[in-house]
């Protein structure tokens, strides 16, 4: 029973199923993980163990009775600092909401808990999901599994981390420009960007409302499909929810790799070359089992930074005034008069970054420039989505690495933003057109660092997506073995 936390997601699930184990045994497994390896990662900002052992005794409970809510009932899931579980604290990786307790479930949480998943909050983040490597967070840096010396990537950092570092084996993180793929593809998992609209916003503190998006990152791709199969579908409670079912595997018609049309792109000088060799080398594979690759023309999504920045921070200012001591956020400066309990509670509250990004916003929303950057930059956006219905038309699917690089030094970007930034320089144009999109891990570098390959695919077929990903890695065995420190 020593082990348990080995297994990856599909070994859980079928393990529970089997009764080989109970939810108890396993989540004491993962306890025991937690405690010999977070001090080392700290991919977790709290330990709720009281509230994830009584969650897996009662799943005991249900299983012992033959009465599970389901067939996932047990399985332990990671959740990130951003999403309310009820009653607990949901700080976003933030001073401002340091002591905040959510009084209600997000959406994504209810459908989980209905099926029986046991919850393990709250995996460290970027401050309101803002940042590529989780060194934004107000309290802690995550570390990279495979090289503590280095970041797990972000804003989902602490999502990723966990999985890769066998705490869960599943974990929720939220993608607005590239948080749970950049992560994944950093720590050698696999991470889901679901379309625009079929997972419910409601719950998640929202960044950047047009383009946030909630999805699992997981060992395996089982987990991945799984968890998306729970929390997809429409929800009442989020007005850009599509009216669409809950995603079923089920009716998931299989992908042949012979025949398939896979747009790629050319290796750029911003692409390290270990990542461009990992890339060519999965790209020959598929042409030798008969997939036929389309050189697609990337320039227009050149852009996709500066649009996706002026448009996301434009969203932040205006999401993010509802802290202001009064509303929401720790108050701070009770003596003095309004204007100063505003200013003293959102200057004590929020980190660099965060009001880098409301200054920023505020900026491109203002009277006099609001035509130039922001409708401008919305302008753009709709080309970005064009981009994609022309890619689209032509291939099936489009293969671009995850990230640029593999994970960098801890500090390496953080006195220059613009760097840090151009860590999103391919997953950003996902997230303006809607579209769907998932990294898995396919080899790593010379520093047994991950590298991550990123399948696109168009809006609701994630389907496709999945089964093409579960064609490939079974071709090329993508499992990273974790360094001997960690394992
Ligand atoms: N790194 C990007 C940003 O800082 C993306 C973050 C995210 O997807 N939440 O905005």
């Amino acid at each position: 029973m020593k082990t348990l936390w080995k297994l990856d997601y599909s070994q859980v699930k079928s393990g529970l199923n089997s009764g080989e184990f109970t939810p108890t045994e396993l989540a004491e497994s993962l306890w025991e993980r937690i405690e010999a390896v977070d001090p080392k990662i700290k991919a977790f900002l709290s330990y709720e163990k009281e509230f994830v052992l009584k969650a897996a005794s009662e799943s005991t409970e249900r299983r012992k009775n033959g009465k599970p809510l389901s067939e996932f009932d047990g399985i332990p899931i990671g959740i990130k600092d951003n999403i309310c579980v009820a009653n607990m604290l949901t700080t976003c990786a933030s001073r401002i909401l340091e002591n905040y307790r959510s009084p209600f479930n997000a959406t994504v949480v209810e459908r989980l808990l209905e099926k029986g998943f046991v919850l393990f909050p709250r995996t460290n983040m970027d401050e309101f999901a803002m940042g590529s490597s989780t060194e934004n967070s107000a309290y802690q840096i995550t570390t990279n599994p495979f090289d503590t010396t280095r970041i797990p990537g972000g804003s989902s950092g602490g999502s990723a981390a966990a999985v890769a570092a066998s705490m869960v084996p599943v974990a929720l993180g939220s993608d607005t420009g590239g948080s749970i793929r950049q992560p994944a593809s950093l720590c050698g998992i696999y991470g889901l960007k679901p379309t625009y609209g079929t997972v419910s916003r409601y719950g998640l503190v929202a960044y950047a409302s047009s383009l946030d998006q909630i999805g699992p990152l997981s060992k395996d791709l089982q987990g991945v499909v799984d968890v998306y199969s729970v929390i997809s579908g429409k929800d009442p409670r989020d007005a850009s929810s599509r009216n669409i079912s809950p995603y079923d595997p089920s009716k998931q018609q299989s992908v042949k790799i012979q025949g398939l049309k896979l747009g790629v792109m050319k290796m750029t000088s911003e692409i390290s070359p270990e990542v461009a060799k990992a890339y060519s080398e999965v790209l020959e594979k598929l042409k030798a089992e008969g997939a036929e690759l389309v050189e697609l023309d990337f320039s227009k999504l050149g852009s996709a930074i500066p649009i996706y920045y002026i448009i996301a921070t434009a969203e932040c200012s205006s999401n993010l005034s509802r802290f202001d001591g009064i509303r929401f956020g720790s108050r701070k400066d009770l003596a003095g008069k309004l204007e100063d309990l505003y200013v003293s509670s959102r200057s004590e509250g929020f980190g660099p970054e965060v009001k880098r990004r409301i200054l920023l916003g505020t900026f491109s929303l203002s009277a006099g420039y609001y035509d130039a950057y922001y409708g401008r930059a919305q302008k753009a956006r709709v080309l970005i989505r064009k981009e994609y219905e022309g890619y689209f038309s032509k291939v099936d699917l489009v293969l671009q690495p995850t990230s640029p690089t593999t994970a960098f030094k801890i500090g390496e970007k953080t006195s220059d933003p613009i760097q840090m930034y151009k860590a999103d320089i391919l997953t950003t144009s996902v997230n303006l057109a809607g579209v769907p999109a998932m990294s898995l891990p396919i080899g790593k570098d010379s520093q047994g660092l991950p590298i991550g390959l990123q399948v696109t695919g168009p809006v609701l077929e994630e389907g496709k997506i999945f089964s093409f990903v579960q064609s490939l890695s079974s071709r090329i065995d993508p499992k990273i073995d974790l360094p001997d420190t960690i394992r």
